[in-house]
């Protein structure tokens, strides 16, 4: 549905995500987010029921994307990049994939959003998201980042600090919508609220049909800061944000050679999974001291699968994954993990492969055998680990809350915390290419 040109509209900042420019657009216009988010094309009514697709953030389709550019005034490279699919060429989880057979009403393909991005919270750095000193981001604030959605940006490297994702005040996810469904923002009518204020409804008696928002605002409220990160997170951290730049290196050491970016992510991610669902196992992997702050967590994981990657050669690679995986017992291909490993065969480098096959195959059946039983019992909440219902579990990092490894069956309204932290454990999605194609049975199953 077409759509006439705003009035006024806005620059987008660098970096700056499609929900954060949404609020900044809406607070200039003096519309609620809801009004806008009509008013551009990304939904079909601006009443209360109307939610964009939470796939949005991640990927606009043209017909979406022409009406977007039209109405907010804004060219065809601006409005892609809002969307978290501009690093779908170094980060192969921002890629669309598309959900087999699944079409909205006006006959479009459902984008799926399960994969390695915060796309129900994001983190935050409260420096750079106040204002650099000029009219437009004084009144209306700096820019809400894409960057930050992706898992392994957990640090600011311009203030040199740990990303927030907590509320200072309310301790709840930040831009995280509770309810049923997910949703691009909460409280899209509410008018008052600055882009840089904390949206989270406040439970109430005394107005439950108007329930007050907390309205904190994050650039300016100071939060319990823990240790800054270490040296070698920072140097870390610099080495995963130069592979995410369009202008970053065009390939990454892994295992003694040169590997494109987007495998180095995939292998990261698999490895970053296998690490949480054995931790403590790898701890001896990581430098600096593990911590429940969730940035501080997300980082000790990829600083131990990058440790992984850095080795030289295969034989010395084994050296380190044996302890990880034999905290599995004998069970290293009947675990979730292992399963998936099995039967997706992620594009990983061959080398790798030759580190990982050894350990989880290790009794002597063949990979065909193993790949058979592995697909007959399918996936699925049955064959999630078990964790126990209290006390410490030996898969929990040191120092994490054991309730954020509890109860990990999936519904549409966990707490965004599990969900943060349930996509470090969940073994990665079969690869791009293979997702469209993929049997329903399995692209659905694991939700
Ligand atoms: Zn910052
Ligand atoms: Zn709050």
């Amino acid at each position: 549905m077409l759509r006439d040109p705003l009035p006024l509209s806005l620059d987008p900042l660098e970096d700056e995500s499609l929900p954060g420019y949404l609020l900044r657009l809406s607070h200039r216009l003096e519309h609620t987010p809801a009004r806008v988010m009509f008013l551009t094309g990304l939904t079909v009514t601006d009443r209360s029921e109307a939610r964009p697709r939470l796939s949005s953030m991640v990927h606009l389709d043209a017909d979406t994307a022409a009406v977007f550019s039209t109405a907010a005034r804004l060219t065809p490279s601006e409005t892609a990049a809002l969307c978290l699919s501009a690093f779908e060429e170094r980060y192969p989880y921002a890629a669309p994939a598309f959900a087999d057979k699944a079409r909205t009403m006006d006959g479009r393909k459902v984008i799926r959003t399960e994969r390695w991005l915060f796309t129900t919270s994001t983190r935050y750095c409260p420096q750079c998201l106040a204002s650099n000193g000029s009219t437009i981001q004084n009144e209306h604030g700096g820019a809400w980042r894409r960057s930050w959605r992706l898992p392994p940006v957990f640090a600011c490297m311009r203030q040199r600090v740990f990303l927030e994702h907590l509320c200072p005040v309310c301790q709840q996810p930040v831009h995280f919508a509770p309810g049923s469904g997910a949703r691009l923002l909460p409280r899209i009518k509410d008018h008052r609220l600055h882009p840089l204020q904390c949206r989270t409804t406040l439970p109430t008696l005394e107005r439950p049909f108007d329930p007050p928002s907390c309205g904190t605002r994050l650039d300016t409220t100071a939060s319990v800061q823990g240790p800054p990160p270490a040296h070698e997170q920072l140097v870390l951290q610099e080495r995963l944000a130069a592979l995410l730049r369009p202008d970053g290196p065009g390939t990454a050491q892994s295992l003694g050679e040169p590997i494109p970016p987007e495998q180095y992510f995939t292998q990261i991610r698999w490895l970053t999974s296998l690490l949480s669902l054995t931790w403590p196992a790898g701890s001896d992997l990581v430098s600096s001291t593990t911590s429940s702050d969730e940035s501080r967590a997300c980082a000790g994981f990829l600083e131990a699968a990058v440790r992984i990657t850095d080795q030289h050669s295969p034989a010395e690679a084994i050296d380190l994954l044996r302890p990880v995986l034999l905290s599995m017992g004998d069970l290293g291909w009947k675990t979730v993990w292992g399963r998936r490993y099995l039967l997706d065969q992620p594009p990983i480098q061959q080398r790798l492969r030759l580190t990982l096959d050894p350990l989880i195959l290790i009794k002597p059946t063949s990979l065909t055998r193993r790949q058979t039983i592995a697909h007959r019992r399918k996936y699925g909440p049955v064959v999630r680990p078990a964790f126990p219902a209290s006390g410490p579990h030996r898969h929990q990092p040191a120092g994490l809350p054991a309730r954020h490894l509890r109860s990990p069956l999936p519904g549409s309204d966990r707490p965004a915390r599990q969900q943060r932290t349930r996509i470090l454990r969940t073994p990665p999605p079969p690869p791009r290419a293979r997702c469209r194609n993929r049997p329903r049975t399995m692209a659905t199953k694991h939700r």
